[in-house]
């Protein structure tokens, strides 16, 4: 059993874009995760993020346009970013 959720620079991010946490803190995002996700899904969790970070959300050019998950998306640029062209 996962004794918490790794928050790396991916996690940090999407978290923040998600809106499912309110932290620049890794500590408190992670404290934020701990309480909204059950338990048995903490490793999961990460592993989506990180996924999910590196293919479809990258810090630079987040590709808004292509994210399956835009409509649960929290983030203020996603939709200009949605229409950008190249
Ligand atoms: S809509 Fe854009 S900012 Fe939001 S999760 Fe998807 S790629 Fe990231």
């Amino acid at each position: 059993m996962a004794e918490g959720i790794a928050v790396d620079t991916h996690v940090l991010r999407l978290s923040s874009r998600l809106g499912l946490a309110q932290s620049e803190v890794a500590s408190k995002v992670e404290e934020q995760l701990m309480v909204l996700v059950p338990r048995d899904r903490w490793i999961r969790t990460t592993d989506l993020l990180i996924f999910h970070g590196r293919k479809t959300c990258g810090a630079r050019q987040p590709a808004c346009g292509h994210c399956p998950i835009f409509t649960l998306c929290r983030f203020e640029g996603r939709h200009v970013l949605a229409h950008r062209v190249g």
